[in-house]
């Protein structure tokens, strides 16, 4: 098939590049010059494991092209990818002026046996509205599906790949019929292919993220409560996971989720639930403990130095809102680096891929290190915000010799305090005991 994707960010790139590599001829399209001319030279924009050699192959057999032209991008596909960002507006709500702009752009030269298909989050009458901005502008009834998209960061290229499910919200059942088609090389593992009206397609996505949210909030709040009961919220979540109602997935405390989805789509969906009269207590909710627990390491260093940072060197390990990916946009760390430096505190800071984008944002406000252990050179303490891999069986001892202090603030829960103490750290993590 010729498929168009407009916007070549996290999804678009990832969804043009896999549909490629299934022997699509596809085009990927975007308003960034520096962007499309550097992917045309086989630059990837983004870290996402796998991606780069897919783009590269797909691109060097003449099934992936980039391109700035967007009525150029679109006259020959079939279907038409819309998968620019919908970040949160003013009021909490999405921001759809990049959808409403590639809408107007792409109407005088869509095909007339074009559908066009909402691969962004958008809000729930998104598809309606642009059904009706498409007849307005070409006089004629263009077919409009909803196909969201669940993949994470950091496992993107496996997630397409291989999805749990697909969801489309389509208005005919030959849409249906058509997307089935093009998404079969990867449910041939019998998963499911779910068609449902735009609407139910909409909002789905943000109930989905909105429950992993909620589990998010949920235990991290369970975990400020056990640190103070004396328990230990490891150990109460493998009491409860074993139960097959309750299970494992995304009951992990932390620092707080990040990203560009989870604390926008919590909002979105608070403010349709606001339009509408309602009352959104537990999106509220979900929303205030996450901003909350985004200082709960700060807190923690309060603590640990009676109030007082100034002065202090803080090493931090991990700056992406989670690991594999360089995505730093809501970052946790972000929120606790900005805190420091109002406290007078030096960071310096590690993370494996996410230092070009801090750098770009900070600048010089904070040390980078290309290494983690050189981070730990002479620092008052170190705080674990990201749970990269590399930071799970680091060399204590090694660490032990180059840190100032030993102290160690785990946002990630990565070490075993019993261990810790044994190793004469002072440790802090987060809903288990601390030891001094
Ligand atoms: P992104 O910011 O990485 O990419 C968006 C791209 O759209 C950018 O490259 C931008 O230049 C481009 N763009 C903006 N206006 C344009 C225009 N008029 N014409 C052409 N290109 C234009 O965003 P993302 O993370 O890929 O997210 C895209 C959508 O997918 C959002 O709605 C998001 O909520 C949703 N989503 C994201 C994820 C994720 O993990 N990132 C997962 C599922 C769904």
């Amino acid at each position: 098939m010729k498929i168009a994707v407009i916007g070549t960010g996290y999804v678009g790139l990832v969804t043009g590049t896999c549909f490629s590599n299934s022997g699509n001829d596809v085009t990927c399209i975007d308003i960034d010059e520096k962007k499309i001319a550097g992917l045309k030279q086989g630059e990837i924009p983004i870290y996402e494991p796998g991606l780069k050699e897919m783009v590269l192959r797909n691109a060097e057999e003449g099934r992936l092209k980039f391109t700035t032209d967007t009525p150029a991008g679109v006259r020959e596909a079939e279907i038409v990818y819309l998968a620019v960002g919908t970040p949160q507006g003013d009021d909490g709500s999405a921001d759809l002026s990049a959808m409403w702009a590639v809408v107007k752009a792409i109407a005088p030269h869509l095909r007339e046996d074009a559908i066009v298909v909402t691969k962004s989050t958008v809000p729930v009458g998104t598809n309606a509205t642009i059904y009706g901005m498409l007849q307005e502008l070409t006089g004629r009834d263009c077919d409009v599906a909803s196909n969201p998209e669940f993949l994470k960061e950091g496992a993107a290229i496996d997630d397409f790949m291989k999805p749990d499910r697909v969801v489309v919200g389509v208005r005919r059942p030959e849409v249906s019929d058509k997307l089935e088609q093009l998404y079969s090389p990867f449910l041939r593992t019998e998963k499911p292919f779910l068609s449902m009206s735009p609407e139910s397609a909409e909002m789905t996505k943000y109930v989905a993220n909105a429950l992993l949210a909620t589990k998010i909030s949920f235990i991290n709040e369970m975990a400020n409560l056990c640190e103070k009961m004396g328990g230990d919220i490891n150990d109460v979540r493998r009491g409860i996971g074993h139960d097959s109602r309750i299970g494992f997935a995304f009951l992990f405390p932390g620092v707080g989720y990040g990203g560009s989805c989870f604390p926008k789509d919590v909002r979105a969906l608070n403010a349709m639930t606001v339009s509408k009269g309602l009352e959104p207590t537990m999106l509220r909710a979900v929303d205030e403990i996450n901003e909350r627990q985004k200082s709960v390491m700060a807190n923690k260093l309060d603590a640990h130095f009676g109030g007082d940072l100034s002065g202090k060197r803080i090493a931090i390990w991990g700056l992406a809102f989670k690991p594999e990916t360089d995505d730093i946009r809501e970052a946790p760390a972000l929120v606790l680096v900005d805190w420091l430096l109002e406290k007078g505190a030096a960071v310096v800071a590690h993370d494996p891929e996410a230092i070009p984008n801090v750098r770009a944002e900070l600048g010089d406000k904070i040390e980078y290190s290309e290494r983690r252990m050189a981070t730990l050179d002479g620092a008052d303490a170190l705080c674990i915000l990201t749970d990269w891999k590399a930071y799970h069986q680091p060399d204590f001892a090694e660490m032990y010799q180059l840190l100032k202090e030993p102290v160690v603030l785990d946002g990630r829960n990565l070490y075993d305090p019993a261990r810790m103490a044994a190793r004469g750290y002072c440790y802090h993590s987060i809903g288990r005991v601390s030891v001094d």
